[in-house]
């Protein structure tokens, strides 16, 4: 069982972890008009790189949301941190 560490808890059980996005991604601008290719593209398409990405995670237990850098390929993580309103 592979173990993530949360910025806030420490090393937990990847049980206890959900994914909420990938990062870096920006919402669209609801106060206009958004086509329904544009508005799935933000929902649902990523990237899904091979190889180191940036993720947006969240620890069900402290229920905080962080970014999370692994590689894709090995599992490994390679970082975590807070979010804050800069790094969001
Ligand atoms: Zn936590």
């Amino acid at each position: 069982m592979q173990q993530f560490p949360c910025p806030f808890c420490g090393l937990r059980d990847e049980r206890e972890f959900h994914f909420a996005g990938e990062a870096g991604k920006t919402r669209p601008d609801t106060t206009k008009e958004i086509s329904d290719a544009d508005w799935t593209a933000y929902l649902y398409y990523c990237t899904n790189a091979k190889g180191p990405s940036r993720e947006i995670w969240v620890h069900t237990t402290c229920q905080e949301y962080f970014a999370m850098t692994r590689d894709t390929v090995s599992m490994e993580v390679l970082s975590t941190e807070a979010l804050n309103e800069d790094a969001a």
